[in-house]
C-alpha cells in the first residue's frame, strides 16, 4: 500500500518543536487507547523503510532487560498492546535515558524521519532530541556520550521533540519532515532520548518503531494496517476534563455511545471525582474509552486512565448493565491506585474487595439506586460476608456508612489511595474491628430477611 494515501488529515496537528532545524516540521499523533498505531496526520509505521536495514547502536545507557531490545524498532512491527516490554525498546528503569546511534550504511536523502510509541501511563510519550550526520566532517565522532555536544563533533541538530503535551497514556507517533524537499543528506541519526517524568523509575518511553524514509527509496509499505478511526471527543467542567469514546472496533455502538454513553461519562466523571477526593487529588484529566473485540469473558475494565468496553457484552447489555458498568471502571480510574502505589515503596496495596466495594457502593447505591442491585436477599444471604467484594462488599459500605461516617467511604478510598490502607482504621471511624462490623451487618441482613438463617461465625 501507498503510504501517501495513508494521510488522513495534515492539518490538525502540526506543531513545531522548541527547536528545529530551519525548515523541518515535527507532527504528532495521539490515541489514547490505541488505535492500530493510525493518526490523523502521522503515516502508520512503515515495514520496507531505510531504517529495516540500519544497524542500532547504544552509544550511551543500558536497555531494559525485560524489553525488546533493539532489534524491534525496526521490524516494521508495532505491539499489539498497551503494555507488552518485549515489543518496545526502553532504557532501564530508573535511569534518565541515553542515546542511541542509527547508522543507514550510506549516506541517503532522508525524506522523513517517524517514531511510535505505546504505553498506559507515562512510559508512552515521546521526549527525544535528533541529530543527524553525513558522516563526513572533520573531527567527526560516530558515538558521542552523553557530556558531549554532537553539534562540536560532526553533526546537525534535527529537532527536539515532546510529544508530552499531546497526552499521556496511549499510542504516540511523530513525523519529522522538510517543509520542502528533503531532511537532508545523512548516513547517521542520534537520537538522545529522555525520560518522560522522573517522580519514579518507570519514566523511560516504551518506542515501538523507528522509520527512516529515503526519498529515493520505494514507496512505503506497512504491515499496519490504517484504521478508519471512529472516536466521538468531547470535555466537562470547561475543558478540566477530557474524554474520548473510541467505537473503532464496534461501529455499530457508536450511536448508542454518542446518545447514552457520553452524557453518562461527562456528568458522572467529575462527579466521581469531587465525590472521592476533596483533599487535593488530582485524578486524571485524559479518559479514553474504547469498545474492544477481544476481551474475552470481562466485561469492561480500567487501566490508567483507560476504559475497555467488551464490544460483544455490551451489546447485549445496553438496555440493562451497561452504564452502570462504565461508572464502575470510572471509578477505577478516579481511583488510581497504582499510580500511588508506584510512587511509594512502603505502600500497602488495598484487598480486593475494598477496591471493588467502592466501585460498587458508587454504582448501586449513588448511579443507580433505583435498580436495587446490590441488595441483600434471601438468594445471596449465603454469599454475605463484608469481604466478598463488588456488590456484597458495597452493601456492607453503605450499611457502615449510614450507621457510623457518611464520609466513611471517600476516608477508605483516600486512604487506600494513598497505600496506608490498615485495618486499624475501621476501629478509628468506628470504634469497631472490621470483623464485629461485618458480623453486625450480617445479623441484620439476616434479621430483615426473617426465615434466613442466623449469622454463622
Ligand atoms: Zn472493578
Amino acid at each position: 500500500m501507498r503510504l501517501g494515501s495513508l494521510w488522513v488529515s495534515a492539518a490538525a496537528s502540526v506543531a513545531l518543536g522548541a527547536a528545529a532545524r530551519a525548515g523541518v516540521t515535527v507532527t504528532t499523533g495521539f490515541n489514547a487507547l490505541g488505535a492500530n498505531f493510525t493518526f490523523t496526520s502521522v503515516p502508520v509505521p512503515a515495514d520496507n523503510d531505510a531504517a529495516t536495514a540500519a544497524r542500532f547502536t547504544l552509544v550511551d545507557g543500558v536497555g531494559d532487560r525485560n524489553g525488546g531490545g533493539l532489534d524491534v524498532l525496526h521490524d516494521g512491527r508495532v505491539p499489539s498492546g498497551q503494555d507488552q516490554p518485549t515489543k518496545n525498546f526502553f532504557f532501564q528503569a530508573g535511569t534518565a535515558g541515553g542515546r542511541m546511534q542509527v547508522d543507514l550504511g550510506r549516506v541517503i536523502e532522508v525524506k522523513r524521519i517517524g517514531s511510535y510509541s505505546w504505553h498506559a501511563g507515562d512510559r508512552a510519550p515521546q521526549v527525544y532530541t535528533l541529530y543527524a550526520a553525513a558522516g563526513r566532517a572533520e573531527g567527526f565522532k560516530p558515538e558521542p556520550m552523553r557530556g558531549v555536544d554532537p553539534i562540536a563533533c560532526g553533526w546537525e541538530l534535527v529537532a527536539r521533540v515532546d510529544t508530552r503535551p499531546k497526552g499521556g497514556g496511549g499510542q504516540h507517533g511523530v513525523a519529522l519532515a522538510a517543509e520542502r524537499g528533503v531532511i537532508g543528506a545523512y548516513r547517521y541519526l542520534l537520537f538522545d532520548i529522555s525520560q518522560t517524568e522522573s517522580r519514579d523509575p518507570f519514566g523511560n518511553t516504551f518506542y515501538s518503531e523507528i522509520d527512516v524514509i529515503d526519498a529515493n527509496g520505494p514507496a512505503a509499505t506497512s504491515g499496519v494496517v490504517a484504521t478508519r478511526l471512529i472516536q466521538t471527543r468531547f470535555e466537562a467542567e470547561n475543558g478540566k476534563y477530557r474524554f474520548t469514546i473510541d467505537a473503532t472496533d464496534a461501529p455499530d455502538l457508536a450511536d448508542w455511545a454518542e446518545k447514552e454513553l457520553k452524557p453518562v461519562v461527562q456528568t458522572w466523571y467529575p462527579k466521581l471525582v469531587a465525590l472521592l477526593s476533596g483533599d487535593g487529588y488530582q485524578a486524571p484529566a485524559e479518559i479514553a474509552l474504547r469498545f474492544r473485540s477481544d476481551m474475552g469473558g470481562t466485561p469492561a475494565s480500567a487501566a490508567g486512565a483507560g476504559v475497555n468496553l467488551n464490544a460483544v457484552w455490551f451489546r447485549g447489555e445496553l438496555e440493562r448493565e451497561a452504564l452502570g458498568a462504565v461508572v464502575h471502571e470510572m471509578v477505577h480510574v478516579v481511583q488510581s491506585y497504582g499510580r500511588a502505589v508506584r510512587a511509594n515503596p512502603n505502600a500497602v496495596t488495598a484487598p480486593g474487595w475494598v477496591v471493588e466495594g467502592i466501585a460498587d457502593y458508587v454504582r448501586w447505591f449513588l448511579y443507580e439506586p433505583q435498580t436495587h442491585g446490590a441488595e441483600i436477599s434471601k438468594r445471596n444471604f449465603d454469599k454475605a460476608r463484608y469481604d466478598a467484594s463488588y456488590r456484597i462488599s458495597a452493601n456492607f459500605l453503605e450499611w457502615v456508612a449510614r450507621r457510623y461516617d457518611r464520609d466513611l467511604v471517600r476516608k477508605l478510598n483516600t486512604a487506600a489511595r494513598e497505600g496506608r490502607y490498615d485495618e486499624a482504621l475501621w476501629q478509628t471511624w468506628t470504634g469497631k474491628r472490621v470483623q464485629e462490623l461485618g458480623d453486625d451487618w450480617r445479623q441484620e441482613q439476616a434479621r430483615r430477611l426473617g426465615g434466613a438463617k442466623r449469622s454463622v461465625p
